[in-house]
């Protein structure tokens, strides 16, 4: 702007000088760390109002003090200046008012005063022009107002949309992996926990499993009734999840009576110290079984075998079955290996 002063005032280069480096560029700085640095919202708001009229009200005595044809150059910059800070300035609606009608004032002010008193009264056209051109910009401003908010809160009603979609998503995902009998993951999360495995690609540790069956359970239930079974199914699986190393391991109801775990990055010793730990858990609930005699309590049989580092897990689970058959034959409530 100096360079264009210099170029357009002559003698009044000093005073241009004065006002752009003393007043404008002072508060338009000062605007400036206010916006970055401070959180006050009035504060920014103001000191950007300022540093606005003060660029209006510089350009308008400039546009005095230069001679033509630039002086009415310098009084159509001033009018673009106030159209342009009421229309794109972010400032709130009721301080884009007051800025816009006081640059306007002080514009009317300089311009139809021509900085003499008493008051030229010169100049009206552009003052007349200026006044229009600041209700025009005041009424674009209103409208863009308007439209930012229905945008707001249409972009609201999106996010709380999404957050539900999302809420909604992770529920039917967690229910459609969840036995609901007992809570622990089902045949379909297995499933879908198998496929990844086969196709990582970084080949896996060697895991655990062992397949769980609980033992005489259809006499259990022909004789306990459907409802005591049920019951019994969410006890043995509360022991089995209590009896895990860490939340990572996972428990699978498998079948009807048969339950699945996994034990991540477990070699076979640890495998079977876990199988132990919980045959015993399930023994000691001590829940008593109506078709065994007096003193007979619900037992599992268990088939524990470590899978080989890049077997799929489903072959594993096969090969944990028939163990588990092998210690049903050798006499149930037991492990085999
Ligand atoms: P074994 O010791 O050889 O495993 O004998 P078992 O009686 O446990 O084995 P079998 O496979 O003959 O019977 C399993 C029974 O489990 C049959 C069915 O009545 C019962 N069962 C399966 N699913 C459920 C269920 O969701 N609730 C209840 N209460 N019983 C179930
Ligand atoms: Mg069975
Ligand atoms: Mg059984």
């Amino acid at each position: 702007m100096l360079t264009i002063d210099l170029h357009s005032l002559g003698d009044s280069f000093s005073t241009a000088v004065i006002l752009r480096l003393l007043v404008v560029t002072p508060l338009v700085l000062l605007a400036f760390c206010i916006n970055r640095w401070s959180d006050n919202h009035r504060l920014q708001t103001a000191a950007s109002a300022c540093a606005t009229v003060s660029l209006v009200a510089t350009t308008a005595i400039i546009g005095q003090l230069a001679p033509e044809p630039f002086a009415s150059r310098y009084l159509m910059a001033g009018q673009f200046t106030i159209f342009a800070a009421t229309v794109f300035a972010a400032l709130p609606w009721r301080a884009t008012q007051i800025m816009t009608f006081v640059s306007t004032a002080a514009y009317t002010l300089i311009v139809a005063s021509a900085l003499q008193f008493p008051p030229g009264m010169v100049n009206l056209d552009l003052v007349g022009s200026n006044i229009l051109i600041a209700i025009l910009a005041l009424y674009v401003r209103w409208e863009r107002g308007i439209q930012m908010n229905e945008i707001l809160l249409m972009r609201r009603i999106d996010a709380r949309r999404a957050a539900e979609l999302r809420k909604a998503n992770d529920r039917l995902s967690q229910l459609s992996s969840t036995d609901a009998l007992t809570g622990t993951f089902n045949r379909r999360y297995l499933e879908i926990f198998s496929d990844s495995r086969s196709t990582s690609i970084v080949p896996s540790l060697s895991s655990g499993v062992l397949m769980i069956d609980v033992d005489h359970f259809k006499l259990f239930n022909d004789l306990g009734g459907h409802a005591e079974g049920d019951r019994c199914l969410q006890q043995v699986a509360a022991a089995i999840r209590s009896a895990l190393r860490s939340p990572d391991d996972i428990v699978v109801r498998y079948g009807g009576e048969e339950f699945v775990v996994i034990l991540p990055a477990a070699d076979p010793s640890e495998a079977l110290a876990v199988a132990e730990r919980l045959r015993s858990a399930v023994s000691d609930l001590q829940i008593p079984h109506p078709g065994l005699g007096t003193g007979a309590v619900v037992t599992v049989s268990i088939g524990a075998c470590a899978a080989t580092p890049g077997e799929n897990i489903t072959d594993t689970i096969e090969r944990a079955d028939k163990l588990m058959y092998a210690a049903k034959k050798a006499g149930r409530n037991r492990i085999s290996a």
